[in-house]
């Protein structure tokens, strides 16, 4: 049976960490910040935002809310992120994802100052995460890094499989950078089973409930489920078949209590290391 890795615990040491860092900086005269954008009344987003703020508050960092309405033109974003890169006040910026449509996501992430670049998905800190020279990591991949390290699972040498390539691309740069053996799947990979079934670190941010089957598996694998779906009850769950998965994997994540509570942690972590790169007498 598989180890299940505690994503709360984990997160919860390096809130703790980012606590004890937004504190000295406060002692020196620096006050984190970091502003969250949100576009619309999406349900999910919200909970993600008001997550975040939260989690800010229990650290310190200090924290403002853009909740704009869905009919905000390209324009009106464009000058708010503008107005943002200048604030003094705002080291981190985060405009949350998904945008409505209309609006190009790209651009707005491209407008962004790369040093306030918090979700590291600008492409000049996508850049310095392929050289190996970053400031910032994405804060998914950055999360799971971090698990494995708590729990001592080397990347060294390992063939690690990652189903996804959307925001997830800087995950197969992290483990490369940490001498893994990398493939990234995606919908048209042929045979994706006997892929995966190649993996000892096996990670899937695909978006489907039940995707990854036992068959998929090689036993013993590390198994990381970035996956955040609703099953066919409501529930929410990973892409990972967590009952098939659990007896046959060394170690896997559960969701809700895995990869999730880490993004918010390494977000709160990209802050810090943003107040700092700012200030100049640091
Ligand atoms: P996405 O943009 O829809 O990307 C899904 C990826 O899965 C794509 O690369 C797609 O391939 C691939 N895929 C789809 N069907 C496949 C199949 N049958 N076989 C192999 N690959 C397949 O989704 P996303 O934004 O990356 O999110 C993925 C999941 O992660 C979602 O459940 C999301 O909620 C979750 N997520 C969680 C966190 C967290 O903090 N835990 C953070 C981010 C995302 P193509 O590129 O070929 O289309």
């Amino acid at each position: 049976m598989a180890t299940r890795i505690d994503g709360k615990a984990v997160s919860a040491k390096v809130r703790e960490e980012v606590a004890k860092e937004v504190a000295a900086l406060k002692e020196q005269g620096i006050c984190p910040g970091l502003a969250v954008v949100i576009v619309g009344d999406d349900p999910a987003s919200r909970i993600y935002v008001n997550n975040k703020k939260k989690a800010c508050q229990a650290t310190g960092i200090y924290s403002e809310e853009y909740a704009l309405p869905a009919e905000t033109t390209q324009e009106e974003l464009l000058a708010l992120v503008d107005k943002l890169n200048h604030k003094k006040d705002i080291h981190g910026i985060l405009v949350q994802s998904p945008l409505p449509k209309g609006l190009d996501e790209e651009a707005v992430v491209e407008a962004i100052d790369p040093k306030k670049d918090v979700d590291a998905f600008h492409a000049y800190n996508v850049g310095k995460i392929m050289l190996g020279d970053y400031q910032f990591l994405p804060c998914t991949p950055a999360g799971i890094m971090e698990l494995l390290k708590a729990y001592d699972i080397s990347v060294e040498g390992k063939r690690c499989v990652v189903i996804g390539r959307s925001n997830i691309v800087g995950m197969a740069m992290l483990l490369l950078h940490q001498n893994g053996t990398v493939t990234v799947c995606h919908s048209r990979t042929k045979d994706l089973p006997e892929v995966t079934r190649q993996a000892d670190i096996l990670v899937s941010a695909v978006g489907k409930s039940h995707f990854v089957t036992a068959d998929m598996v090689q036993p013993r694998a590390v198994v990381i489920d970035v996956g955040m779906n609703r099953d066919e009850n409501g529930k929410l769950c990973g892409d990972v078949d967590f009952d098939q998965v659990e007896p046959i994997a060394s170690y896997i994540t559960p969701v809700p209590g895995g990869v999730g509570p880490m993004t918010i942690a390494m977000l709160l972590k990209n802050t810090v290391t943003a107040a700092k790169m700012q200030d100049q007498s640091l």
